[in-house]
């Protein structure tokens, strides 16, 4: 812990290392309570760095035992060692060995950065600054080493003994009753791609031949006895890897890929060389235990982490500001592949969904920042929604900007070009530029400036000339640090839509032959000439830039749009579109006419007649009304979390009672007859029956809780399950809290599945519910330790219950904070994820913001906050003292 001010690290004020590492030789003898490593490090001086300095490595509650220095061992005085640094203030001139012992306590580890303990096992977690927790290294991404590791260990307590790379050697020590392996990886890493795992683990492999006919055995480890619930991720992992040879022609490069489950993880995932170690949401799954949604974020993130063997590692990252290059390359390729697996146009609206809901909001927050920030205090606050998600997009656009044989193109020379190097954001964006002749470097901005573009679209039918006028304007509000913005290179997808629904062919020499349209300027207007009659514009098909639209369509146009539109994005926009109009209406007070909420309840109507059955996954999107969450941000000022709760309660009954019979019909008809497959087609039939589901519950409270009581009993998994529970859990009374109480008995030795049965109890939008979460806390599946455990209650009830974290009398508020500090105590990087759900709170009416702030200013004040948390809440602060 720091108490002092910590200063900013400047993306301008980067220089190379002084000192290079070219070769680690580690050896780990592992104890729980003193595991000893010995690193051997072969530096030499950096000719692109200061000659005649010290050498200084980091470090982090670090513990020396004996420093050497080309075998000779150094003196006090000859050098200068806190927890925090090793300083040789006189290192040689040329290459040197220099040998570091240090001792560390896994035990005590409960921030889990570097070595620590999970269920008995030890694992490592580097990324960012993790390795500086096990010795002293030049702990940054442009300092690569190739890496020998051996790991010693009581057989008994560690039978598996894995590392990154290859498999070298391994065996046992005579007569001790302990065992060693040694790991050596060929290719040069930074240090945050370290990993080692020593413990009882079970085993699922196979073998898998690269594009080439090299043979690779690809495994999962997980605890004892679970080996079967990580089939699938082994699968996804197979298919990840015959992905990435189709699409982008990349192949796996070592001997072995291992995949490790641990339940005690900071993240979702890390992309180790050769050895990914994954938090176990993420691995296991069983029909019994996982919903649909389960099985799609293993798919996704099993891929992400593979793909990263060449977005990440081959190439990586200079510094940490170019964190993006890494995250959001490879979220947009996680992201093509889950379309490709799946249905990209249901794929694309849970992205776009995803990305509104935290990135959107993130850029409207006082912790909005560039895609690739220019400053930071603590590095862990950067693994955001933004660098990830909003830089998702920025490589999905310039892929529409440029088109895809030159987007593949550019990405193979980006890979050539870079591989084995730490590379940056220009770096990425010149292969493309020299592939194209193209000038990037205004569409490079959108890595520079914070805030999200809006963009306002008028369109003006002229009946005489028979054409067609479309005006943009755009422009991008102030965020931290960011008063005035430039125009930014928006792609434009679009289409006309004549009144009854025809696709119209209309010529604009603006509009290239993909459909797009590039507005680069603050205004700009496009005319189609030769068409026949007024249309309906569908612009920004399948999102085609990270922008808020304000479009002057009436909803019958929209819902034109919704019936007709052959971008099924868009179908989807329109009914949200319309939805939303009533709901801010509704939770403004402004009068709502009746036609209003039937317009759209008949739209609803005649969709279900039509053409839901053809696509029930998107149809289940379509009949989902845009969260409270969403309303919030679209008032976004002088928000009322209870009437926007109201408002959307009152329009589901609507919408429920309007469509009651073709609820039903969904309901009967899509019931389950066959054994349960988590493939995508059968996924979006769950999803529409239990869309349905909740609708009806809505109109009719009786009958919904009888359905559900009904499908909770007889569910054959875990998807139909939860999702009844879900609806129960709206409606107080007996059979509700016997349902909970049954469920907590079915799945008591079922950590993950507790998780969701705490996560539906924090969320349920009753007075009563704070005292529930207080009372959870207490379970005893419960742990603060645990960052699983602590999201699945304490993060759900701040980020999914909009009316009982942001109550009216801040005791909300009250209860995050106080569950921040303490877990800030034990894991900082846990309490800061925490915190930021309060950055919704410049966005409430006053007496909630004043809750807020004697919140968010009761943490400001403790002292010995962590540097992450400190860095949120005073970030949180400052904007408000601005604004
Ligand atoms: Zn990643």
């Amino acid at each position: 812990m720091r108490t002092d001010i910590v200063e900013l690290v400047r993306l301008e004020d980067y220089r190379p290392s002084d000192f290079l590492i070219d070769r680690v030789e580690l050896d780990v003898r592992l104890h729980p309570t003193a595991t000893r490593v010995t690193a051997t490090l072969s530096l030499r001086p950096n000719p692109a760095g200061r000659s005649d300095v010290p050498l200084v490595l980091d470090g982090d509650e670090l513990n020396l035992k004996t420093v050497a220095l080309d075998e000779r061992v150094l003196e006090a005085g000859e050098f200068e060692a806190s927890p925090q640094s090793l300083v040789i203030s006189q290192p040689p001139q040329q290459p040197f060995r220099l040998t570091i012992e240090t001792e560390i306590n896994p035990t005590a580890n409960t921030k889990l950065m570097g070595l620590y303990r999970s269920g008995g096992n030890y694992c490592t977690q580097c990324e960012a600054e993790g390795f500086r927790r096990i010795t002293y290294f030049l702990d940054r991404p442009d300092v690569l080493a190739v890496y020998t590791t051996r790991i010693e260990a009581e057989r008994e307590e560690a039978p598996v003994l894995l590392g990154n790379g290859n498999l070298v050697e391994s065996g046992a020590i005579e007569g001790t009753g302990r065992h060693y392996a040694v790991w050596h990886d060929p290719f040069p890493k930074p240090s945050y791609l370290f990993a080692l795992v020593g413990g009882r683990l079970g085993r699922v492999a196979k073998p898998f031949t690269t594009m080439t006919g090299r043979q690779v055995e690809i495994a999962v480890y997980v605890e004892p006895g679970k080996e079967h619930r990580a089939d699938y991720a082994l699968d996804a992992l197979g298919r990840s890897m015959i992905w990435d040879e189709k699409v982008f022609g990349r192949e796996y490069d070592l001997d072995v890929f291992n995949i490790v489950a641990v339940s005690d993880f900071n993240m979702g995932a890390m992309e180790n060389k050769g050895l990914n170690i994954f938090n176990d949401k993420y691995v296991l799954a069983s029909p019994e235990t996982a919903t649909d949604t389960d099985y799609a974020n293993i798919e996704a993130i099993i891929a992400h982490e593979y793909f990263h063997n060449w977005s990440g590692n081959r190439v990586t990252c200079r510094d940490w500001f170019q964190l993006c290059l890494k995250e959001g390359l490879t979220v947009f390729r996680d992201q093509e592949f889950s379309s490709d697996e799946r249905s990209r146009p249901v794929h694309r609206i849970a992205e776009v969904k995803t990305l509104r809901a935290r990135q959107f909001l993130e850029d409207s927050s006082p912790l909005a920042h560039p895609v690739r920030p220019t400053q930071y205090r603590e590095i862990n606050n950067f693994y955001t929604a933004t660098v990830y998600e909003k830089g998702a997009e920025i490589v999905r656009m310039l892929k529409t900007v440029i088109g895809d044989e030159d987007f593949r193109r550019g990405m193979d020379l980006y890979f050539e070009r870079c591989d084995g190097t730490a590379a940056t954001v220009e770096d990425f964006l010149k292969a493309f530029a020299d592939v194209t002749g193209r000038d990037l470097s205004h569409f490079s901005r959108w890595y520079a400036q914070s805030g999200t573009p809006r963009v306002s679209v008028h369109g003006h039918y002229d009946e005489t000339a028979k054409t067609y006028r479309l005006d943009f304007k755009q422009q991008t509000p102030p965020t931290p640090g960011q008063p005035t913005k430039e125009p930014m290179v928006i792609p434009v997808a679009l289409g006309l839509v004549s009144q009854n629904g025809q696709p119209m062919d209309a010529d604009c020499e603006r509009v290239n032959a993909r459909g797009v349209f590039i507005l680069d300027k603050a205004e700009d207007s496009i005319t189609f000439t030769g068409v026949s009659s007024r249309p309906v514009p569908s612009v920004f098909r399948g999102f085609s830039a990270p922008v808020k639209v304000s479009l002057d369509l009436s909803s019958e146009e929209l819902l034109v749009l919704l019936r007709h539109d052959t971008d099924s994005f868009n179908r989807w926009q329109a009914a949200q579109t319309v939805a939303m109009r009533t709901l801010v209406s509704l939770s403004t007070s402004v009068a709502v006419r009746d036609e209003e909420m039937n317009s759209l309840a008949s739209a609803f109507r005649s969709f279900m007649d039509t053409d839901a059955l053809s696509d029930p996954a998107f149809a289940a999107l379509v009949l989902t009304l845009p969260s409270e969450a969403d309303i919030a941000q679209e008032i976004g000022k002088d928000v009322d979390p209870d009437a926007i709760h109201r408002a959307r309660k009152e329009m589901r009954r609507h919408i429920g009672r309007a469509c009651f019979e073709h609820l039903m019909d969904f309901y009967r008809s899509l019931a389950e007859t066959e054994a349960y497959s988590p493939d995508a087609a059968s996924a979006g039939r769950r999803a529409l029956r239990n869309a349905a589901l909740d609708l009806l519950t809505a109109a009719d409270q009786e009958a919904g809780e009888k359905l559900a009581s009904e499908q909770f009993e007889t569910a054959s998994n875990m998807t139909d399950r939860l999702a009844s529970l879900g609806v129960l859990m709206t409606i107080p009374g007996m059979v509700r809290e016997n349902a909970i109480a049954s469920f907590e008995q079915r799945y008591r030795n079922e950590p993950l599945v507790l998780d969701k049965w705490f996560t539906l109890q924090a969320a349920i939008p009753e007075d009563t519910t704070l005292d529930r979460v207080k009372r959870l806390m207490e379970h005893p599946a419960f742990s603060i330790n645990n960052p699983n455990r602590v999201r699945s209650l304490i993060g759900s009830f701040a980020m999914l219950n909009q009316v009982q974290f942001n109550r009216k009398d801040g005791a909300g508020y009250a209860l995050l904070a106080s569950i921040v500090l303490r877990a800030d105590e034990l894991n900082p990087q846990l309490a800061s994820r925490l915190l930021t759900a309060f950055s919704t709170w410049t966005m409430m009416e006053s007496t909630r913001r004043s809750h807020a702030r004697r919140a968010l200013q009761s943490i400001a004040q403790k002292p010995n906050l962590s540097r992450d948390v400190g860095d949120i809440v005073n970030r949180s602060l400052e904007e408000s003292a601005a604004s």
